[in-house]
């Protein structure tokens, strides 16, 4: 029988024809027509009802029940309109996708009349099962309900599917007990948080800010392959990476790759997923090859923040239904393949006011650069204080394989501000003195903005190697996986600033009793907080074996695995910080800290379980099955009475294929000695570092001999779809 390799290989030609692409003649056209948009909401609702839902959004005002019914039917009324049939609650529980499940809007009343209903209850609040989502042990076996909550900051969306519509309403999900068991809760508590503290600073700067936001711009990196491929691959289909798989000839080593022109098969994906995405409202913009073959990148016109996260998630699934579609396989794990670069999600953040200013823009005016200094200067005191924090917020096993790994970003979390604005802070640290009066700070001049273009001049010669940079007027995370759900790092990212905001509120007040002037006072603690924060700058290359050295004697954390690096969650200073500014509970925060643990022991388990299989049905059968080949060649040659030099070759690929299957079934055996030691530890920490030290250290030498035995065994007994095939076939 024809292995799916070569099956799918043959079927690479055919497929490109039989899609239809969507694609609209104008963005603007499409853009948001299925959202129901305060536009929508508008055309679809009372006054009352829309002045009601417009102040919930606006300033957080609740809803009250009556009003809620009337949006309700407002919004099935829209829905009805676009041929929707089923509604949903939409949230984002700790597994890491969104989950959804749907009611119908049919009914039938008491005298079995059949009607159509979406009343305020259905729209406010539904009761999913919790039991079947993860709750890191906050669910009591006796209390397995859970509930979602309608978020009305976030506008309810039609999905699409097939020919399927469904209304999503964008929730929340929490425990019975009120305990938060997913990304968003927590993420809009950090945001008001942070929006608190931020509006008390720029109160130095301008009374007539009344609200912060924080806003958000993901890219999101991708590998894109052919479905037919990636389904003769049963590791791509269980933990989303290949285990097993030989370096193809060429790699990326020719960067040929990187922006060069976008393949067609991979185009119409693009445009098609777009499509898609436009009507949802999410605003793409960016489309372009990444570094290596076979990996790709989009990325939106950035929004405020809650918003962001959800468009994110959405697009997530998005891409991977539409890619359906096209017969093609969207690959969002960080590590797909060996050997060549793996996927990041990079997170610009900023935050902006309600007058119209990005407080991580420098300003126009001296006035407004120092507002742009304090805040700047306060995301790096917050990183420096905090880098523990973040690098846990994006452990996963995925991004071990990047940060822990020889590969952009490291573990170590620095930040990278470019050379001229070190050079400001510098400059601060060095003349701002006890003496320091005003009449200084005008001779400080603040003038960030006049020397725009030397700032531009760092932007696009920007380090790329750096998990936390400054790109001009907001930072860029680099350091997420690519597959995260971007709510739990940007969690963090908004607490430690709404802490190190908070704290120094205190410290320029305090000053400011002792008798300095504002602006003195706002000084004098910008320079304390340079001094002691400039250790977690570094503008240096970030994968170097220096700079591990560098950071260690700087003090700065590296961890380089999962299991370690999620340690930081659960410190009396985390647990301090997340209570003091109600974003997580003591409670949620051991939960979450226990849910990644198993996240990561199921991610590593599996992998261990799948090469196990994968080596006992794929590749040794193939080994063999070469063997028995070249055993007759030599028997036959020497059948013939032909002397041992003719098949010397033959017999020493022979001994070389006994050796490696013999290396490959002894480490299988013993890694599985090794699981059944680690799954008997009781503790989940204890058991993923087991799994981190014990069990993963199997994985390379398996590999090693799998990928020599790829380059031994006759290619057509290989049944395996190769690196070059995935990589470089569409
Ligand atoms: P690049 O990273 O290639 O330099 P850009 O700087 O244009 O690209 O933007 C990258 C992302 O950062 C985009 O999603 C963009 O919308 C987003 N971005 C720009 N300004 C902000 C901001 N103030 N806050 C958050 N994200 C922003
Ligand atoms: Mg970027």
């Amino acid at each position: 029988m024809q292995s799916l390799r070569f099956k799918a290989i043959d079927n690479l030609t055919a497929v490109n024809d039989e899609v239809k692409v969507n694609s609209p003649a104008k963005i603007t056209a499409i853009f948001g027509e299925h959202v129901f948009t305060l536009k929508t909401a508008r055309e679809y609702l009372s006054d009352d009802a829309f002045k009601s839902l417009n102040n919930s959004i606006k300033s957080g005002q609740k809803i009250d029940r009556n009003i809620a019914n009337h949006i309700a039917a407002g919004m099935r009324h829209w829905a009805q309109s676009k041929g929707v049939t089923h509604y949903t609650h939409w949230f984002q529980p700790l597994t890491g996708s969104s989950a959804e499940k749907h009611d119908s809007f049919f009914t039938l009343k008491p005298d079995g009349s059949a009607i159509e209903e979406f009343d305020g209850n259905a729209l406010t609040q539904q009761e999913p099962d919790a039991s079947s989502f993860p709750s890191g042990g906050i669910r009591a076996t006796f209390e397995a309900r859970g509930y979602t909550a309608w978020d009305p900051t976030s506008p309810a969306f039609i999905m699409n599917i097939g020919h399927g519509m469904t209304l999503c309403i964008p929730t929340i999900f929490v425990s019975y007990t009120g305990e938060c068991l997913d990304y968003k809760a927590p993420l809009i508590k950090s945001i008001e948080a942070l929006n608190k503290a931020a509006v008390d600073v720029c109160h130095y700067f301008d009374k007539n800010v009344g609200k912060v936001t924080a806003t958000l711009g993901w890219e999101q990196e991708y590998f894109l392959i052919d479905e037919g491929l990636a389904n003769a691959r049963p590791d791509l289909l269980m933990t989303g990476r290949t285990v097993f798989g030989h370096a193809p000839a060429k790699g990326q080593q020719l960067e040929d790759h990187y922006f060069g022109s976008i393949p067609e098969r991979v185009y119409d994906f693009m445009r098609d997923f777009e499509y898609e995405s436009y009507r949802l409202g999410i605003p793409l913009r960016t489309r372009h090859n990444e570094v290596a073959p076979a990996q790709f990148e989009c990325a939106p016109i950035f929004e405020e923040l809650n918003l962001a996260v959800d468009h994110n998630t959405l697009l997530m699934d998005v891409m991977a239904r539409v890619a359906k579609r096209h017969k093609l396989r969207v690959l969002l794990h960080e590590k797909p393949f060996a050997g060549i670069n793996g996927s990041g999600k990079h997170n610009n953040w900023s935050m902006a006011t309600d007058t119209g200013v990005n407080l991580l823009a420098p300003g126009k005016t001296p006035k407004t650069n120092f507002m742009f200094l304090a805040f700047f200067v306060n995301t790096i005191k917050a990183v420096h204080d905090h880098a523990d924090l973040l690098r846990a917020a994006i452990a996963s096993a995925g991004n071990d394989h990047r940060l822990g790994a020889n590969e952009a970003p490291p573990a170590i979390i620095s930040a990278y501000i470019g050379r001229y604005l070190t050079k400001v802070l510098d400059e601060v640290e060095s003349r701002v003195s006890e003496k320091f009066d005003e009449q200084d700070e005008v001779m400080l001049k603040l003038d960030i903005h006049k020397n725009i273009p030397e700032l531009l001049l760092d932007n696009t010669d920007r380090n790329r190697t750096s998990p936390f940079a400054f790109t001009g007027n907001k930072f860029e995370f680099r350091a997420v996986g690519s597959s995260a759900n971007c709510g739990y790092n940007m969690t963090v990212l908004n607490t430690i600033m709404a802490e190190t905001l908070t704290r120094f509120k205190t410290e320029v007040d305090a000053h400011i009793e002792k008798g300095e002037k504002k602006e003195v006072a706002i000084m004098h603690v910008l320079k304390s907080y340079i001094k002691t924060a400039k250790n977690v700058l570094f503008e240096g290359d970030g994968y170097s074996q220096e700079w591990q050295e560098e950071a260690a004697r700087r003090g700065l954390p590296n961890f380089k695995t999962t299991p370690l690096a999620l340690d930081a969650l659960v410190t009396d200073k985390a647990k301090t910080l997340f209570k003091k500014h109600k974003v997580l509970s003591h409670t949620e925060l051991e939960a979450r800290h226990e849910i990644e643990l198993e996240k990561y022991i199921k991610h590593v388990q599996i992998e261990g379980r799948v090469m196990g299989d994968l080596a006992g049905n794929h590749i040794l059968p193939a080994a063999i099955r070469y063997q028995n080949i070249l055993i007759a060649n030599i028997s036959g040659l020497k059948n013939i009475g032909l002397p041992e030099s003719a098949y010397a070759a033959q017999i020493k690929i022979l001994a070389e294929i006994s050796e490696h299957i013999n290396k490959v079934l002894v480490l299988a055996e013993e890694m599985t000695e090794a699981r059944k030691s680690a799954n008997a530890l009781t503790s989940s920490r204890e058991k993923a570092i087991a799994y981190c030290d014990n069990v993963k250290p199997y994985f390379e030498d398996i590999r090693y001999s799998v990928d020599k035995l790829e380059l031994l065994v006759d290619d057509s007994e290989w049944e395996l779809p190769k690196y070059r095939e995935m990589l470089f076939l569409r």
